[in-house]
């Protein structure tokens, strides 16, 4: 036992491990998990267990789930780069890739369990505009944890598991009349009702750190640091972890001593780290949301729609991108769904929207110049294969419980949840 400790990034102090989210002093902060090993070495746990080195957990979970990491002629052709190199987080068999809810946010679920379960277990509260909901409510099932997930009412049917008797004891589903901001307000209001446990979004650093094995394996494939990382953010928590990844890569010593350049986007018009960004301030400032619940209906990819990401926090998007002397990139659809169809004529599985975005990112770094062609760049490409999983499992939908009118009051939420 014991293989990591938890310091406030802020305050420097040292966090005793409780399924901690932050620290006691009240930084505005997130915690980051320091590892006793500074060398990693690959264990031979199923999945991204295999990382065990590197995740905030004593005990694993038994999966098949990992990102794998690929290199495509056609793609590299297509673009006119020497050295790119493809992480991709889905399910994809004839790359060996078996990832049945289709995200790298599964990376985050598996690790957020076995932290859990190490701690005593509980049940998880989460809010998602659906992939993170597929990840939890999966795990959840493999495993026999429990999930309550709340989802704006348009998410409903995203949330799809495999075929199970009786799911309800492990995952129950809520709706709401509203859009994912709204979803995360009243998953926090059921947390306050007690006796659950919120999953904690970027302040878990089960999440991050398992997010984070998708640049581990990149670079171990590459056998070095990448001079650049490609990928779409709505909450940034990825672009996190892989800045975090990067830095334990160079404490390792095997693969270079130069953090990545992070190039993160957004799926315009609703960009506003990345203007927060490109304005050069630390805060995102109303006229960087633009008119929310308007621009968010209309982006390709609303995976990428948080409207409150953890930006400015320190050890946040800010930190990393400044650490990484970052670019931030504005995706219309158009561009997205154009990269996908060069994507989809070459490879054999369907990205998801959100990865689509990263992948026209890179077009456009390409034509800005910001990217060299010699230069080696790591695509996290970072969720696909929901067109086919279906031709292995058979998927089935989880049905909501109830729908909760946002003006609930607490006695009848309480009813609703508590039963
Ligand atoms: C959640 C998600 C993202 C964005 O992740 P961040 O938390 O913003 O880093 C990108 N792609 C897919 C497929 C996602 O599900």
């Amino acid at each position: 036992m014991g293989n990591y400790k938890l310091v406030c990034i802020s305050g420097g102090e040292t966090v005793v491990d409780e399924c901690s989210l932050s620290c006691k002093l009240g930084h505005n902060s997130l915690l980051r998990s320091v590892y006793d090993k500074k060398y990693i070495s690959i264990k031979p746990y199923g999945g991204v267990f295999k990382f065990y080195d590197w995740l905030p957990v004593h005990s694993v979970i038994k999966t098949e789930a990992a990102p794998v990491v690929f290199r495509s002629d056609k793609i590299s052709n297509e673009l006119g780069l020497e050295n790119l190199w493809i992480g991709f987080t889905g399910y994809y068999p004839e790359r060996g890739c078996k990832v049945i809810s289709c995200t790298f946010k599964e990376m985050e679920s598996l690790p957020t369990y076995a932290r859990l379960n190490d701690h005593g277990g509980g049940t998880i509260v989460l809010a998602s505009a659906g992939n993170t909901a597929r990840a939890f409510a999966q795990t959840a099932l493999e495993t026999g944890n429990r999930c309550i997930i709340v989802i704006p009412k348009s998410s409903e049917g995203r949330v799809t598991i495999t075929e199970y008797d009786d799911y309800t004891n492990n995952v129950r589903l809520f709706t709401v009349d509203g859009d994912y901001a709204d979803a995360i307000h009243m998953s926090d209001r059921i947390v306050g009702l007690g006796g659950f446990v919120s999953e904690g979004g970027a302040k878990n650093v089960a999440r991050r750190d398992g997010m984070g094995t998708v640049m581990i394996e990149g670079t171990m494939k590459i056998g070095r640091i990448p001079d650049h990382y490609f990928q779409a953010v709505g909450s940034g928590t990825g672009g996190i972890s892989a800045w975090e990844a990067s830095m334990r890569l160079i404490g390792d010593g095997r693969f270079g001593n130069k953090l990545p350049t992070l190039n993160l986007s957004q799926n315009s018009p609703f960009t506003p780290m990345s203007k927060a960004w490109n304005d050069g301030h630390r805060m995102i400032l109303d006229k960087d949301l633009g008119d929310p619940i308007v621009d968010i209906t209309k982006v390709y990819a609303d995976v990428l729609t948080n409207r409150n990401p953890p930006y400015s926090i320190a050890g946040g998007v800010f930190d990393a991108m400044m650490d990484c002397n970052g670019h931030f990139y504005e995706v219309s659809n158009d561009e997205a769904i154009s990269a996908e169809k060069l994507w989809m004529s070459i490879e054999n599985v369907r990205p998801d929207p959100a990865a689509s975005v990263a992948l026209a990112s890179l077009i456009q770094a390409i034509d800005k110049k910001q990217v060299k062609s010699n230069q080696t760049i790591f695509l996290n490409m970072t969720g696909g294969g929901m067109d086919r999983v279906n031709e292995d499992y058979n998927m089935i939908n989880v049905h909501p419980e109830s729908n909760i009118p946002l003006d609930v009051s607490d006695d009848d939420l309480r009813r609703l949840i508590c039963v």
